[in-house]
């Protein structure tokens, strides 16, 4: 089977009939690089740069940071990298050390929210995506956007950045696509009042699953709770999507829902345009995007915006799902 997966590689991730669906992959660090490249994808949907924080130490300084994405733009161009800004904080590496415990980390300092507390650190960040986009395709991407107000306030550090390096006579992409994880519910209920703000919207399906839910992602007492296919979750994923198609932008979604080759028929179905999973997963979701039709996957998802109980949408997409599962 993994022959005939690899055999596939450059065979295009295209539904039976004919809707093209973009394959990319999810990466933590840069020796993952050769892994994307063979895997076949279709560049990087989620870069998640927290990671450069290792072990404590602090975030390398802006141009180390250009270093690393520099890479990645060389290395993948022609395809897409989208570098997610640092989404430490939460349960997640600490960014620096707090002096208090937070009592409800995943709904305290993380994401977004750190760094439009810590303008030096961020701007830093944004600095070196722009130094980096001159080599390659870049995109930039918020993590835990909650509201528009931030979304503007990020936006505006990133038009300050580049103003910065203009006048500096540093080249940078200056059409640089910005994009929103829609992975806090309210975001999602707002996303028409988002999208026309930004060019795309990728949907962080690990937190919006356990914010819509009220489910902790990591506590195995209420691991039954945690449903990727809840109605509610399901919506918001329509919702999203929609809200997109109407402002001209495109929906991916980046969660783990999407390696999940289960759901692909339902996530084909609601209108995702792309797909961004492990490396190793690549292969595995190619193979379900191409025995799929779009038009029957939509149908399905039709009837389970219309389902109130979770495992019934669950049977349903597993159903399609079982020709090449
Ligand atoms: C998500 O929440 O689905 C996501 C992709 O981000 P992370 O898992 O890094 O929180
Ligand atoms: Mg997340």
């Amino acid at each position: 089977v993994r022959q005939d997966l690899e055999a596939q590689r450059d065979a295009a991730t295209a539904t039976t009939d004919g809707r093209t669906i973009t394959l990319s992959s999810n990466i933590e660090f840069l020796d993952e690089l050769a892994l994307v490249r063979n895997s076949g994808a279709k560049g990087v949907g989620l870069y998640r740069t927290e990671f450069l924080l290792l072990d404590g130490e602090d975030m390398p300084d802006e141009h180390e940071q250009a270093e690393a994405y520099k890479k990645l733009a060389t290395e993948l161009a022609p395809h897409p990298v989208i570098i997610r800004t640092l989404d430490a904080g939460g349960d997640k590496l600490p960014v620096e050390p707090l002096t208090e415990p937070e009592p409800n980390p995943f709904l305290g300092w993380r994401g977004i929210r750190v760094s439009l507390d810590r303008p030096g650190m961020f701007k830093e960040q944004l600095r070196a995506i722009l130094r980096a986009s001159a080599h390659g395709k870049l995109a930039v991407m918020f993590p835990l956007v909650s509201g528009l107000g931030e979304v503007r306030r990020a936006k505006d550090y990133l038009k300050e950045c580049m103003d910065e390096l203009a006048k500096d006579g540093v080249p940078f992409d200056e059409k640089l696509e910005t994009g929103v994880m829609i992975e806090v519910p309210s975001a999602a209920v707002i996303a028409d009042l988002i999208a026309p703000e930004v060019d795309f919207f990728s949907i962080g399906t690990n937190d919006l699953i356990q914010y819509t839910v009220a489910v902790d992602r990591v506590n195995h007492h209420v691991a039954d709770l945690y449903r990727p296919t809840h109605p509610a979750v399901v919506r918001l994923i329509k919702r999203t999507v929609d809200a997109a198609a109407n402002a001209g932008i495109w929906t991916g979604v980046c969660g783990e829902m999407a390696g999940d080759i289960r759901l692909t028929p339902l996530l084909l179905g609601l209108g995702v345009e792309e797909l961004s999973v492990g490396p190793h997963q690549v292969p595995r979701v190619r193979r379900a995007i191409r025995a799929l039709s779009h038009s029957e996957c939509s149908v399905m998802a039709e009837q389970a915006l219309m389902t109130g109980i979770s495992q019934e949408i669950m049977d349903a997409t597993m159903g399609m799902a079982k020709q090449y599962y």
